[in-house]
């Protein structure tokens, strides 16, 4: 990746083929970076690459929770596209349940989800970068990291995980060249918030000073100044885009 121009570089995007990570793969594709989508439904990964503008990208079907799956995928993005210059660490569910309910399975499956899943990939990418001197690595939290959420004790200790995971990344990898940020979306518009019904919705409203859940397309766009030539000073940090709800 040149100092002032992204244009060639290849990025993994994880959980691309929907919502959030799909409208960052969009962004990448409109600014030539050409993208690896990652999801475990490896068709929906490849229709999803096929969409975007720009020759090159293509989709992958890999769980991120695997270790040997990430490698794997690592390797073939590498032998077909060149060596990955861009991860963003977006794959991510839920599984909500009060405390008290909490099954071991849902604890377990969206911390190796969400949290190890992003180890997987950052590990499996940053020989190639550090050896290049050059990469860039973003972590998709959430406000529910930062804030915490009654019902999302799973949820929310992975995305503070992510957090710690993330500044311990920039930390360990600056002086090789290598920076790592995170984004915490707020509510966002997207399958994984579709399920909240209308009295949910207009209370959420109520908690965002901008008065409005956000769009993918409103986190994409600080995905691509966070792995951008504008942002080559930038690691080790959180970006909030959630409309003002943490300040
Ligand atoms: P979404 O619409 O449910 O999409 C999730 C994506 O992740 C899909 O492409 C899915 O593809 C993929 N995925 C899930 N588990 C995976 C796994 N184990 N391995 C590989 N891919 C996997 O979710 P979204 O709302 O866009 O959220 C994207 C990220 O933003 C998540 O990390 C989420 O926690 C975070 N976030 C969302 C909001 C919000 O309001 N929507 C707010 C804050 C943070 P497959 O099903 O094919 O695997």
């Amino acid at each position: 990746m040149s100092e002032t121009d992204i244009r060639g570089t290849v990025a993994v995007v994880t959980g691309g083929s929907r919502g959030i990570g799909h409208a960052i793969a969009a962004a990448f594709a409109d600014a030539g970076i050409v993208v690896a989508i990652v999801g475990r439904n490896g068709e929906a990964a490849e229709r999803a690459a096929a969409e975007l503008p720009g020759a090159g990208h293509a989709g992958y079907a890999c769980d991120v929770a695997d270790p040997a799956q990430v490698d794997a995928t690592v390797k073939a993005v590498e032998a077909s596209a060149g060596p990955i210059g861009i991860l963003v660490n977006n794959a991510g569910i839920t599984r909500d349940n009060i405390l008290l309910r909490m099954k071991d399975e849902e604890f377990d499956e969206v911390i190796a989800a969400n949290l190890k899943g992003a180890f997987n990939f950052t590990r499996a990418v940053t020989r190639g970068m550090m050896k290049r001197r050059d990469g860039v690595i973003l972590n998709i939290t959430s406000v529910v990291g930062l804030m915490g959420n009654a019902g999302q004790a799973n949820y929310a200790a992975s995305k503070a995980g992510l957090v710690g995971l993330t500044k311990s990344v920039a930390k360990e990898l600056a002086g090789r060249g290598v920076r790592c940020n995170a984004i915490a979306p707020g509510f966002i518009e997207t399958d994984m918030t579709a399920a909240l019904d209308e009295g949910q919705v207009e209370s959420l409203r109520e908690s965002i000073p901008l008065g409005a859940l956000g769009r993918p397309e409103d986190v994409a766009a600080a995905a691509l100044f966070l792995v951008g030539p504008g942002a080559r000073y930038i690691t080790g940090q959180v970006l909030a885009v959630d409309g003002g709800m943490v300040m």
